[in-house]
């Protein structure tokens, strides 16, 4: 007979947006099971590279300044070049404080350490257990386990067994682009001067670079075109991933010959990397982080909805649990609402990536007019609403000759 256990809530998987949700509702004094896949932290395909709004989240959640400088490497900017030389930095409004600094982040760090302050808030946090389904109020665990839960929370990521079970799963709207992840140690790591991330943009696809701590450069690929896609199924991953850091132009600042770079881990990929659910909220269920909806990782920042879909869904579970029927339908809507221009503003930067003379005209535009790539900037990093990209003034400011 399977063991069967009853809890208030069940989280399904322990990135960012389980954890965090883990760790709000634990401090409430809620009764929490996280389930983690994986028995302890190893590297998978998700990205490092954030805006300083999801480092403020991270101190809102109870991140500790000596943490927040072991997990956290302040970058002095995004900078994104285009196939045709074209570069800009984005700085998203840095001050020069840490405070203010985009930052690479160290996941096998970042990702542990909030497993841990969730199991220090009270959640009981189980690794190496996976969650195969969650079906009529009930979730089979692959240990032979069954969870009777009042919530499950679908925090598993882009391929979610939660979304799945609960029918929601869309096809993404940038069709099966895949992307491919990995480290690269930089011998030299120039702790205390700030180098700029890159995101450089070639002939049908883009390539982010970003320093994290302990001197390794992180590398994120997507692969938007369908001659790259076509290689990769052709070639593999690491004739792929050659070729396309064979494109990388050389740069003053490059930590490393990305002809010759030294890989720290394994190759991850994750295709298509993105999802869409038709609803991120049930009866039982909601959804948090990338299995609430992912679109890219160009302007995505999926790290800072990761932790404010957390946190209001925490809310939401917790009034569900006092007995509001309606908290977890208005848990959905305020995500929407929340989600719904930024992803926008993601699309739309998707169709000028996909015309080329179109990006390197706005990119020209952003390379030579400050106010309005400070604007992008904040707008891309969640630092202002995104709506505010679809302000007249703002298109006019953008793309007038
Ligand atoms: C290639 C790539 C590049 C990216 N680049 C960026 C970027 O530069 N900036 C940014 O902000 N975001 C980026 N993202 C998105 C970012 O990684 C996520 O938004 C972030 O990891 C938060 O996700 P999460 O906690 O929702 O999911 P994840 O971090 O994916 O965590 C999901 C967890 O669930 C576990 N799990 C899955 N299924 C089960 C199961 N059935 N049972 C138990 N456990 C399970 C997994 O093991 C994993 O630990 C990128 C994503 C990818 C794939």
């Amino acid at each position: 007979m399977s063991k069967v256990e009853d809890r208030q809530v069940l989280i399904v998987g322990g990135g960012p947006a389980g954890a965090a949700t883990a760790i709000r509702l634990a401090r409430r004094g809620r009764d929490v099971l996280l389930v983690e896949r994986a028995e302890s932290w190893q590297w998978r395909a998700c990205g490092v590279f954030t805006s300083p709004a999801t480092v403020a989240e991270l101190r809102r959640l109870g991140v500790a300044e000596p943490d927040l400088d072991r997990v956290a490497r302040r970058l002095s900017a995004m900078r994104v070049e285009t196939p045709r030389g074209t570069r800009f930095r984005l700085t998203y409004g840095d001050d020069g404080s840490l405070a203010s600094a985009a930052v690479g982040l160290d996941r096998s760090a970042l990702d542990p350490h909030l497993l841990d302050l969730a199991r220090i808030a009270g959640a009981d946090v189980r690794t190496g257990t996976t969650v195969r389904d969650v079906r009529d109020g009930r979730a089979t665990l692959t240990d032979g386990g069954v969870v009777r839960a009042r919530v499950f929370v679908g925090a598993d990521g882009l391929r979610s067994t939660v979304a799945g079970d609960a029918g929601v799963v869309r096809r993404p709207p940038l069709g099966d682009r895949p992307a491919l992840t990995f480290h690269v140690a930089e011998p030299e790591p120039h702790r205390l001067a700030p180098r700029d991330g890159r995101m450089v943009v070639f002939d049908g696809g883009y390539v982010g670079l970003a320093p994290v701590p302990g001197g390794r450069v992180n590398v994120g690929i997507v692969l938007a075109a369908a001659a790259w896609r076509e290689r990769l199924r052709s070639n593999g991953a690491a004739a792929t991933t050659a070729a396309v850091l064979a494109l990388i132009p050389a740069a003053d600042d490059d930590p490393v010959p990305w002809t010759a770079p030294k890989l720290c881990d394994t190759i991850e990929g994750a295709s298509p990397v993105a999802t869409r659910v038709a609803a991120r909220s049930g009866r039982d269920w909601l959804l948090v982080g990338d299995a609430a909806g992912f679109l890219d990782p160009f302007t995505g920042e999926g790290l800072h909805r990761a932790l404010r879909s957390a946190e209001l869904a925490a809310d939401a579970i917790d009034r569900h649990l006092h007995g509001d029927p309606s908290a977890l339908a208005a848990y959905d809507r305020a995500l929407t609402r929340r989600t719904r221009a930024k992803d926008a503003v993601s699309l739309l930067v998707q169709a000028f990536l996909g015309a080329p003379s179109a990006f390197e005209y706005a990119a020209r535009r952003l390379a030579s007019r400050s106010e309005v790539r400070e604007t992008m900037g904040r707008v891309i990093g969640d630092l202002v609403p995104a709506s505010t990209a679809f302000d007249p003034r703002f298109l006019v400011a953008l793309l007038r000759p």
